[in-house]
């Protein structure tokens, strides 16, 4: 008998579902009522040996409980942080994600966030289309990267390929994470004092209850008038309110976001404000990354249930 699994989310493109549905019976959530699915995690859930799941969906505690017979939560994206991690943990249930893979496009965009915003692309983009130049209505100039310091919260594998790009670019790199990393010499005391030295703060770490808002005011503030947030990692490691405060009142000079607290949503403040430049959660969102994302996600669950060690584990 095939192994039953749950599927969350509406990413799965046919191929992808060809490729689960030969070895697994799937239960596809995204299709479901919220009548239906309700019934079938009071029901059928108790077959379910395996989850594919995205970041931003994870596995919250409680529907992990509906699951009793559940081995592996396979996470497609590396972030694990709404995945309900120490309960599994007890319970003995692998959970893998897809590093690696997406690193590399991730690092890409931020750097294009990071070049947007100094450039002032969005603004420029529409300074064009709207007719402004046949007007010639004054521009502000924009900034160079050059001789500038970047500040990356979190060195890990995103942190460090975002680093290499920049110093391309003649930037100073120095770096905050509980670790001393790898060029212990560049690494700041704090992240206060890391945004102190920054003119571009480069948020790279996990989401998660460690790092919830300790961007905030005071951290904005060290940052400057003169600097610029950019945040690629997750929407809850910045104090949005702060944030929007700091923009507006000109105590922070911009901020590239690709993440937000309460996605969809992105407060209106921050929508409202031209030095902020925002894209919808799509560092990873490349033709390349999104198929090798997939492979590492369906390969974790093919990997387990042939009695194999899982590609890649997340450690708890
Ligand atoms: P990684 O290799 O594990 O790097 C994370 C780094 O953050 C580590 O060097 C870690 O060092 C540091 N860190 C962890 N907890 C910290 C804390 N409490 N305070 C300070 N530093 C901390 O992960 P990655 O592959 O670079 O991915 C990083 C994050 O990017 C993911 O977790 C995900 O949320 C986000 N992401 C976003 C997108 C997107 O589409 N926007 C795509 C992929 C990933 P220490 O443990 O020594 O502190």
């Amino acid at each position: 008998m095939k192994p039953q699994i749950a599927v969350f989310g509406n990413i799965w493109p046919d191929d992808a579902l060809r490729t689960l549905e030969a070895p697994f019976a799937c239960h596809h959530l995204a299709r479901m009522s919220a009548d239906e699915r309700r019934t079938f995690l009071k029901g059928p859930a108790v077959q379910v040996r395996g989850v594919l799941t995205t970041g931003t969906i994870g596995l919250d505690a409680k529907t992990a409980a509906s699951f009793p017979a559940l081995e592996i939560v396979s996470v497609h994206g590396v972030g694990v942080d709404a995945v309900a991690l120490q309960p599994l943990a007890r319970r003995g249930v692998i959970v893998t994600n897809t590093p690696d893979v997406l690193t590399e496009d991730v690092a890409d965009l931020t750097v294009a966030l990071l070049l947007a915003s100094a450039r002032r692309l969005p603004l420029l983009d529409r300074y064009v289309r709207s007719g402004h130049w046949q007007e010639a209505r004054p521009l502000q100039l924009a900034r160079s990267l050059r001789g500038k310091v970047a500040g990356i919260y979190g060195y890990g594998r995103i942190g460090q390929a975002v680093a290499m790009r920049l110093r391309a670019f003649g930037m100073a790199i120095r770096y905050f994470q509980r670790s001393a990393g790898p060029e212990p010499s560049l690494r700041c005391a704090s992240l206060a004092a890391l945004a102190a030295e920054s003119d571009y703060l480069v948020v790279c770490t996990p989401g998660g209850v460690a790092t919830r808002h300790v961007i905030d005011a005071e951290v904005l503030d060290a940052l400057g008038p003169e600097g610029t947030l950019v945040n690629i990692a997750r929407g809850s490691v910045v104090d949005e309110a702060a944030l929007a405060d700091a923009l507006s009142t000109g105590r922070l000079g911009a901020a590239a976001l690709d993440v937000f607290e309460d996605e969809p949503n992105v407060p209106p403040a921050l929508r409202a404000l031209d030095n902020v430049v925002l894209t919808p959660h799509v560092g990873s969102f490349t033709v390349e990354a999104r198929q090798a994302m997939r492979d590492l996600a369906i390969g974790n669950l093919l990997a387990h249930f042939a009695g194999k060690p899982v590609l890649s584990p997340v450690a708890v």
